[in-house]
């Protein structure tokens, strides 16, 4: 047993992952591996229906949005947002708050005019521009709720006039949101929602088709949805399993009992970084994340002594991003309250050693 606290690719529960093993030789009873059944085969149809009512329940997502199953991760949406929505001619506004947020400017500026709103790039994004304005003739605005890297992320959705588009790759599923105030949500789907490989994204019916410009097949959002996501082959084994789990979520009570869970987790964690006198949290306090908590000693050169008294108590993955070092925690959804505490434990003990 090993408490992992890795930011990714992503974490899935026990109970999730036996289940999704048994199904590599022997799907639902067939006979069959979910590896060789076709992905036009009625049961795989069911598999990506019950997918995609499980994400709509779980999320709240209304009758006035698509969902579609895709892959090549967030990654790909960074070019496909701006591919569908910005005008050749025409302006998109981003805000930048770390290295996602920037890898989806950067390749925005491919497909037309992009203004960068506001940028925490010179604090080394250990916060969220909260001052920023945006022009009400952008063709959207994009952000990304939780950044991954430097634990910050939005706890609110931004007020703006124009369409919002939103890069949720790790928190989707962690917290509640009001979907009908978005015409895009994204998000590579490892961290909260299934294996890697999968990518989610929901639409806003009527919003597709009016960008002068051409458009691959394959990147073009209309194709997916009118092939309810089977345009081509799938990700049939991501999307099983991403299903199993949102059945998990729900027989837990769904977003808003997980929401809890994850605001009693973080709310442990941050206690403890601000108590303690070893450790200092690296983001602003009213940007804090619940899913990456980030954080570094106050005392130089133990961070190594730290990893490995870790170590010693099954405690891995804790090590902060390459640019940003120190430590970072992920909180994802299958963490659970006792592997906090655990983490907590050897914190406090770790640091009353330092002490005498
Ligand atoms: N956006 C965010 C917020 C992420 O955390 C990540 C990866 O961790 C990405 C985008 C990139 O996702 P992918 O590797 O699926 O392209």
């Amino acid at each position: 047993m090993k408490y992992n606290f890795g930011a990714g690719p992503g974490k899935l529960a026990k109970e999730v992952l036996e289940e999704a093993s048994k199904a590599i030789t022997n799907f639902n009873n067939t006979g069959l591996s979910i590896l060789e059944i076709s992905h036009r085969s009625q049961y795989f149809m069911d598999v990506v229906d019950e997918a995609e009512s499980l994400v709509r329940d779980l999320l709240e997502v209304p009758e006035t949005h698509d969902i579609i199953f895709l892959q090549g991760g967030a990654s790909t949406q960074f070019a496909m947002v701006p591919m569908n929505l910005l005008p050749p001619d025409g302006f998109a506004a981003y805000l930048d708050t770390g290295v996602w947020a920037n890898k989806a400017i950067q390749e925005a500026k491919r497909f037309g005019e992009v203004v960068v709103v506001g940028s925490s790039i010179n604090a080394n994004y250990n916060f969220l521009p909260r001052d920023f304005k945006v022009s009400s003739n952008v063709a959207y605005f994009h952000y990304t709720s939780n950044n991954t890297i430097y634990g910050t992320a939005f706890s609110f959705t931004p007020e703006v006039t124009v369409p919002l588009v939103c890069d949720m790759s790790s928190d989707i599923f962690s917290r509640r949101i009001d979907v009908s105030k978005y015409n895009l949500i994204y998000a590579g789907a490892q961290k909260n929602a299934g294996p890697a490989g999968l990518t989610i994204v929901i639409i806003k019916k009527g919003i597709l088709g009016h960008v002068k410009r051409v458009i691959p097949f394959i990147f073009d959002y209309r194709l997916h949805i009118e092939n309810k996501s089977m345009y081509n082959t799938p990700a049939v084994y991501a999307i099983y399993v991403a299903m199993l789990n949102f059945r998990w979520l729900t027989r837990k009570g769904g977003v808003a009992a997980i929401e809890l869970e994850n605001n009693a987790k973080a709310a442990l964690l941050y206690r403890e970084i601000d108590d303690n006198p070893l450790f200092v949290g690296t983001a602003r306090t009213e940007d804090r994340s619940r899913m990456n908590v980030t954080f570094t000693m106050v005392t130089a050169g133990l961070e190594q002594e730290f990893l490995n008294f870790s170590r010693d108590r099954y405690i891995i993955g804790i090590e902060g991003h390459r640019s940003t070092g120190g430590f970072r925690v992920s909180l994802y959804n299958a963490v659970t309250l006792q592997d906090v505490e655990v983490l907590v434990s050897a914190m406090r003990e770790f640091s009353t050693q330092k002490e005498h």
